[in-house]
């Protein structure tokens, strides 16, 4: 394992966001336009605390979506700034909690902060755990030329090069034309 359960948790999360926006989604929309699909997303993943279920938490959640895929991807001086910009602008105060067997990890924020804050949070605590690691080149961009998808390699040999199935089958169709 590259990183902890939790931090592994996470980035996958936060592939997930990223990835509903329209230029990196399935259908080719945005998949976070609604408060129904915020609650579609949020059910695939163990989320505590305040979850209000409202236009302003959408509003919110799809600005921390913008905030993040800016970071994604940045070389280890623009992650730092970020990370240590966005727990201080949110006056984080880590503690070690336990839920949904998970395990111990840090919360670094209240559970009744606003969702869109919570995330944010967390995404800067898990970056914390890449740059510590040194595997920031772990947070990708999708190879594909049409795709403006991310992704996290959680892979062994870090090998991987397509947000999705989809992507990686469609360039391999369009590689094996190409050939012939
Ligand atoms: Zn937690
Ligand atoms: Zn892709």
């Amino acid at each position: 394992m590259l990183f902890t359960h939790d931090t592994e948790l996470n980035l996958t999360f936060l592939q997930a966001l990223l990835d509903t926006a329209a230029e990196a989604s399935e259908s080719g929309t945005d998949e976070l336009a609604t408060t129904a699909d915020l609650a579609a997303l949020l059910s695939r993943w163990s989320f505590t605390g305040r979850i209000d279920r409202d236009e302003p938490e959408l509003a919110g959640v799809r600005e921390t979506r913008d905030r993040v895929r800016a970071i994604w991807g940045a070389d280890e001086a623009e992650v730092v700034a970020w990370v240590n910009e966005t727990l201080a602008e949110a006056k984080a105060v880590p503690r070690v909690v336990d839920h949904d067997g998970i395990g111990w990890h840090i919360h670094a924020i209240g559970d009744d902060a606003p969702l869109a804050k919570r995330i944010l949070v967390e995404a800067a605590m898990a970056f914390v755990d890449v740059v510590r690691a040194g595997r920031l080149d772990r947070l990708r961009d999708c190879e594909a030329d049409d795709c403006a998808g991310v992704f996290v390699d959680l892979s062994k040999n870090g090998s991987k090069r397509f947000c999705s199935t989809r992507c990686g089958n469609r360039m391999a169709v369009r590689a094996y034309r190409a050939r012939r």
